[in-house]
């Protein structure tokens, strides 16, 4: 018999043990944000500032997700927006029914995810409802948060590092059934406890960022950051740099980090960035017309200089185009850029004879690995990171979230309340949170 997803609902608000959430009856239809594959020409001609989330993301009912082996349903309590639920709805670079169709052609499991609507997000925090054959470690009622690395192992390629699955994807990107929904589907290997002292929309806000600013400085697969590294981070209070500040700041390294507004600076202040650029109020300008001003590049170094003494031993990369020559520019003899993006365009320019002829390193980073992912959210879990979370919205208002990081109106994350049905709920360590409260205060206090 079908379910309601008012009784998942309660019996997650009301502590209900496991078993209880095991015995539950799953409804047929839950309520998602999604895509429709017939709308993906909408903006055909349309510009990218042009494109509009809330014109294409429908929150509807849509069939409960299926379960196939190795899988588990979750009750969403709260989800969060990332660059790529942005990406999904304006149709840029690519629509993403085109990952879907690619991955359908896999077999019969990846088939079901090839469907007439994509249901978008890559986080999520909320409760396991139940599971498929093969899953051991979780269970009925476990509270977890969820990291996007959608990936089975069953080739050779990823088993020193499961980013190099040739099938790795990013689940609620370049699959379905992601976070954004009352119930979504994810691969059992994706699951992390939820930090206790956390509400479910800050543990929402931890999966994507946080491990790929953790991989990205931390990791020896990124840029292995040591005590005493002077990082220039691009974006210091977006979703990628309010984590990559804290991992810098905790692991002995000097954060320069680059904002463009006053209240930001402050922020990275009051957190302890000491050296903060405002790159509005300095009015750097790298591109004229179609090239790079060099004086400008200079002008920035001798910025960042100006603080230790010294250039940056890494620089933390995301902006892409417009930032890109620059960033490789300022590195130290030696340096190293780590980029995971490019949001104001892939087609970068530099001049390479900084690169060579000063031993910099370019590395490329794409999300995190499970151990990767799960030392991020272990240090969330001990409260030694906390998400900068600057508002919720419900799950219908998913379009005008989405609009809101696609014109970088927003600061920090932006949450996404599913089955919440408020924010401040599913803190289970109050103790914890007593310890933190200063910092979760002031990171409140940026957001109003
Ligand atoms: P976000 O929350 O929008 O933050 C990015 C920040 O970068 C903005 O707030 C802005 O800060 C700064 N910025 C934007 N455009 C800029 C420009 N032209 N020049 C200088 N600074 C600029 O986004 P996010 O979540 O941090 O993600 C950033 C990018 O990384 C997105 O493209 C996303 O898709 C990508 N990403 C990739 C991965 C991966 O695994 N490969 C993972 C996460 C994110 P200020 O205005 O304050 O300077």
């Amino acid at each position: 018999m079908a379910g309601s997803i008012e009784t998942i609902r309660s019996l997650i608000l009301d502590g209900a043990p496991g078993e209880d959430i095991a015995g539950v009856d799953l409804p047929e239809a839950v309520e998602a944000a999604f895509v429709r594959r017939d709308e993906q020409e909408m903006f055909e001609g349309i510009s990218f500032e042009e494109r509009d989330p809330r014109k294409s993301l429908h929150v509807e009912e849509v069939p409960l997700p299926p379960l196939g082996p190795n899988e588990c349903r979750i009750a969403v309590m709260a989800s969060a927006v990332n660059f790529n639920t942005v990406w999904t709805s304006i149709f840029q670079p690519v629509s993403t029914f085109a990952f879907l169709e690619r991955f359908g052609r896999e077999g019969d499991l990846s088939a079901r995810h090839n469907l007439d609507y994509h249901v978008v997000g890559s986080d999520a925090a909320g409760v396991v409802l139940d599971t498929g054959p093969g899953v051991t470690r979780w269970k009925p009622g476990d509270r977890v948060t969820v990291h996007c690395n959608y990936v089975d192992m069953e080739g050779h390629e990823g088993h020193d590092d499961s980013m190099l699955d040739t099938r790795q994807r990013i689940w609620g990107f370049e699959s379905n059934f992601g976070g954004m929904a009352q119930i979504a589907m994810v691969k059992s290997n994706q699951l992390m406890p939820k930090p206790r002292h956390m509400t479910w929309e800050e543990a929402a806000c931890l999966g994507l960022v946080s491990s790929t600013s953790y991989r990205m400085l931390v990791s020896r697969n990124g840029a292995g950051m040591k005590q005493g590294d002077i990082v220039l981070i691009w974006g210091a209070t977006g979703g990628l740099g309010g984590f990559a500040c804290q991992y810098v700041l905790n692991g002995g390294g000097i954060p320069v980090g680059v904002v463009s507004s006053r209240d930001k600076v402050e922020l990275l202040h009051e957190i302890g960035v000491e050296h903060v650029i405002d790159r509005k109020a300095e009015g750097y300008a790298f591109w004229d017309g179609d090239r790079q001003d060099m004086a400008e590049f200079r002008r920035f170094g001798k910025q960042i200089r100006s603080f230790v003494g010294e250039d940056p031993d890494i620089v933390f990369e995301h902006p892409g185009r417009q930032t890109f020559g620059a960033s490789v520019f300022v590195a130290k003899k030696g340096g190293i850029v780590v980029t995971c993006a490019s949001t104001s365009g892939y087609r970068h320019e530099y001049d390479n004879r900084y690169l060579w002829m000063n031993l910099k390193r370019i590395i490329g980073s794409h999300f995190a690995n499970y151990k990767e992912a799960w030392e991020a959210n272990r240090l969330a879990y001990l409260g030694h990171i906390h998400p900068i979370l600057s508002k919720t919205y419900p799950l219908v208002e998913s379009g005008e979230a989405a609009y809101q990081v696609h014109h970088n109106l927003h600061k920090g994350k932006l949450g996404i309340l599913c089955l919440a049905p408020e924010e401040g709920l599913g803190v289970e360590d109050e103790d914890l949170r007593a310890r933190h409260l200063d910092k979760i205060n002031l990171f409140k206090r940026f957001s109003d």
